[in-house]
């Protein structure tokens, strides 16, 4: 999957890259996203994926515009969008957000943590698991880090039979994320162009 990431970027870069065929889009803001999703409503075949730190008590917000959140990595924020999402009516796709170098502060839960998060998403009933996600962390090398994540992506899959993505690579290391075992880059600057804001 090709998933287009268009933070910073206006509503009308969507429609653009929705006329060439895109369908799955991302943002790392819910109150950015919230509005940009508000104006391409009409866009009807568009997916929106949550990518960033999340708050648990965005929660509620989030699960008003995203088809998955790509970015749980805490026990507390899952039971939070799982309650979201059982108030919506509609269950909510998630991956797990794995730190392959168990820096937690950029976000991610430590590869030891998986097992408990990814048994709680489950045992939720208003989540389902589809795999994990993860950033390249500045300390390793970023092949290593893909092919540890494809690996517990693997591991998850006995227990949840549903958690087959693997959510690695941006615009600079998506071919390395690939041959890795990526089934899912995110792509901003290689699509939109350098993003000069951080938020608009
Ligand atoms: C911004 C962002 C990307 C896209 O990064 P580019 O280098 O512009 O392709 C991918 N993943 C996450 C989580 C992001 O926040």
């Amino acid at each position: 999957m090709l998933l287009a990431v268009t933070k910073t970027w206006p509503a009308s870069d969507v429609e653009i890259l929705y006329e060439l065929g895109l369908r799955n889009f991302a943002e790392n803001r819910d109150q950015e996203a919230g509005a940009k999703v508000g104006q391409l409503r009409h866009l009807v075949e568009a997916r929106w994926h949550m990518v960033g730190r999340l708050q648990r008590n965005k929660a509620k917000s989030v699960v008003e515009w995203a088809d998955q959140v790509d970015s749980v990595d805490s026990v507390r924020l899952a039971e939070a969008l799982a309650k979201a999402a059982h108030a919506r009516g509609q269950k909510l796709d998630v991956l797990l957000q794995v730190s392959m170098d168990g820096d937690t502060s950029r976000g991610g839960c430590a590869v030891q943590d998986v097992p408990e998060l990814a048994g709680a998403i489950t045992r939720s009933g208003d989540l389902i698991l589809r795999g994990a996600m993860t950033v390249a962390p500045l300390t390793m090398e970023p092949s290593q880090a893909f092919e540890a994540l494809a690996s517990v992506v693997s591991g998850l899959r006995d227990d949840h039979p549903t958690a087959t993505g693997v959510s690695a690579g941006m615009s600079g290391d998506l071919e390395d994320a690939i041959s890795h075992g990526s089934t899912c880059v995110r792509v901003g600057t290689a699509l939109l162009g350098s993003r000069r804001l951080t938020s608009p």
